[in-house]
């Protein structure tokens, strides 16, 4: 079956570029990107032991989520959050990647049932400055989490970037490495902060290089996407 030998690829080449790198073995999560793919997909990756999955889409996401919940599995909300979603994001899933906003922070916050772990987060870094792209500059950082730490059923736990597609290894090095090294400064005074989620199919390598302790691949994993949703 294709999943399972993409996944056994995938779980080699990020194996590789760990010791390529001189990265610590086994530091590098493989997030598997499920949105748009169906129930069955998603089983053919758990019966080959892969329990992240990452979605996008907040209503797509609960189907799949309530369809397996009888499976132990993590689930990664890396989709952007809307306002009036917030309530079952924090339900539903283990992560958020893509907070960006003090609202959406607060209403995670407050929607996070006292039964469960507080939600773990990172915070979106536009880092390729573009100027309809979600995340926060990076220069913003400090007072966002500042404003953060208020908020006791949120677990800051590092940055997530998705930057400006680049088919060269040292430009996409380039944008890894300013997220390493506002990682690397934030560990300092906060010593919970252990995340680095960035990379994807087109760049998992340049970000594995750079720090990436999470890497979220959809393609290379499930084939291509049909196009409206990429
Ligand atoms: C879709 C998506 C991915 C996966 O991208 P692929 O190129 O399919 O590996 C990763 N991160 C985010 C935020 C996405 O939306």
């Amino acid at each position: 079956m294709k999943i399972a030998t993409n996944l056994t690829k995938l779980r080699t080449e990020i194996r590789l570029c760990e010791k390529q790198f001189n990265r610590e073995q086994g530091t590098v999560c493989l997030l598997a990107v499920s949105k748009t793919r169906t129930i069955d997909d998603i089983q053919a990756a758990i019966a080959e032991g892969q329990y992240h999955f990452g979605e996008n889409y907040y209503q797509e996401a609960i189907n799949k989520i309530q369809a397996l919940h009888t499976q132990e599995l993590i689930w990664h909300f890396i989709g952007k959050v809307q306002s009036n979603k917030t309530k079952s994001i924090a339900q539903y899933f283990d992560w958020v990647h893509t907070v960006d906003r003090i609202k959406i922070a607060q209403r995670l916050n407050e929607a996070r049932p006292a039964h469960q772990p507080p939600l773990n987060i990172c915070i979106q870094i536009n880092i390729s400055q573009e100027s309809r792209k979600s995340g926060i500059h990076i220069n913003d950082c400090n007072a966002f989490i500042k404003e953060l730490s208020a908020f006791d059923r949120l677990k800051l736990r590092g940055f997530m970037t998705l930057p400006a597609p680049a088919n060269d290894v040292d430009i996409q090095r380039e944008s890894f490495a300013a997220l390493r090294e506002l990682f690397e400064l934030t560990r300092l005074q906060n010593a919970d902060i252990d995340t680095l989620s960035m990379g994807t199919s087109q760049d998992m390598t340049a970000a594995i290089a750079e720090g990436a302790t999470i890497v979220r691949i959809g393609t290379a994993l499930f084939g291509p996407r049909k196009a409206k949703f990429c």
